[in-house]
């Protein structure tokens, strides 16, 4: 056996928490001792299978484990968030007749939450990662959605994304369908999947499960009839009843202080999200969990609260807070420092 330089110790726990700084740099295939070494920059971890799922880099990460860095394209859409308020107009979602090529572009679609999406349009965009939205895509959203929702109209929005769709391509720029692969023979214990777009999240089961199936067919592990895959939802104090809102304060009190306001979201729910299993230490990360952010104000009210709170719970300074990727820090350095009145003396100087 071949010594591998062992490695942080794997736990999914301080993958997925400190995910933000471990992207994958490379991957090292150790022949004799049957795994691989996957490196970030946070350290190197020791696994028997890589399963590549990683959207945007896909192709990157392909190259790493030994197929091909697959050519893809970047297919960009833009959307509207609207108001609750202009949810309760819309019921089901609504969608154009396919255009030429088969595909669907802006449509009307009510999310469980009772928010209404509309879009996404789709174009290529030159720029690498280009997540920004534009004057020009937002009228059309407003010109295309009116169309089929009515009360598609500024004054609902409360916010702006945009998302990219890396389609596989070949060489003449001609659109492929996804890939899900594997090669026992040449790239052992690997599945790869790659072009995963639209519509993927609808497809994210039954592709887990045909990814799943490859690592089951060589590893024919026993079958554990005792698991029980039902994870009962944990109730959101905003679901509850009067009575069960009462019973969740006097068991803790902080399901007695609302932080988010527009979403109803408290400082209980806050602090479970930062310390359960997969717990999250971002300000998108709570958002994602718990919705608190995502309402009419956007985090007006309660950004900076949440913020407090990954700073107390994690032990951390204000300045190690981040909004969601690495370098998203809440804040730089302190605004003001030394004699208050200095600064406005200097600061008026300045000016
Ligand atoms: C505008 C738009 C509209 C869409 N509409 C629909 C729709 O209506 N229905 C539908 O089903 N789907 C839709 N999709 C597609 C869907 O969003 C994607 O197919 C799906 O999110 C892909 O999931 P994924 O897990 O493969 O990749 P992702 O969700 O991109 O996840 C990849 C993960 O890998 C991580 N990662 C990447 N590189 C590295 C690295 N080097 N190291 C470590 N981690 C890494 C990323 O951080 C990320 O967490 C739409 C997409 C867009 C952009």
């Amino acid at each position: 056996m071949v010594p591998v330089p062992l490695t942080s110790p794997f736990s999914l726990r301080t993958i997925l928490t400190n995910g933000i700084d471990r992207k994958v740099t490379a991957i090292e295939r150790y022949v004799a001792n049957n795994c691989y070494l996957v490196h970030t920059p946070a350290g190197a971890f020791r696994t028997k299978w890589v399963i590549n799922c990683a959207g945007a880099f896909a192709s990157d990460i392909s190259e790493m484990h030994g197929y091909p860095n697959y050519p893809v394209r970047d297919f960009k859409g833009e959307y509207f968030v609207l108001d609750k308020k202009a949810g309760a107009f819309l019921k089901t979602p609504v969608y154009h007749a396919p255009n030429d090529r088969g595909g669907f572009s802006t449509h009307a679609t009510p999310t469980v939450d009772g928010n209404v999406l509309v879009g996404p349009d789709s174009y290529i965009t030159e720029e690498w990662e280009d997540y920004k939205c534009t004057k020009d895509h937002l009228d059309g959203l407003i010109r295309d959605g009116s169309k089929m929702f009515e009360q598609m109209r500024r004054e609902f929005s409360i916010r702006n994304f945009a998302g990219i769709r890396w389609k596989r391509v070949d060489e003449e720029g001609n659109v492929l369908d996804s890939k899900l692969e594997s090669d026992q023979q040449h790239n052992p214990n690997t599945v790869n999947l790659v072009g995963i777009e639209s519509p993927g999240v609808t497809c994210a089961l039954p592709l887990a499960r045909r990814a799943v199936a490859r690592l089951v067919a060589v590893e024919k592990p026993e079958v554990n009839e005792k698991f029980d895959p039902v994870r009962p939802a944990l109730k959101r104090f905003y679901d509850m009843t009067r009575e069960e809102q009462a019973e969740a304060i006097a068991a803790d009190p902080e399901y007695g202080e609302i932080v988010c306001r527009c979403e109803t979201v408290t400082r209980a729910e806050i602090r479970r999200a930062i310390h359960n299993p997969l717990g999250v230490h971002t300000v998108t990360g709570i958002k994602n969990r718990t919705r608190a952010t995502m309402g009419r104000c956007q985090g007006g009210y309660c950004e900076t609260r949440i913020t407090e709170m990954i700073e107390q719970e994690l032990g951390i300074k204000p300045t190690e807070v981040r909004y969601s990727h690495a370098d998203s820090y809440m804040f730089t350095g302190p605004v003001r420092s030394g004699n208050a009145q200095d600064e406005t003396t200097e600061g008026s100087v300045n000016a």
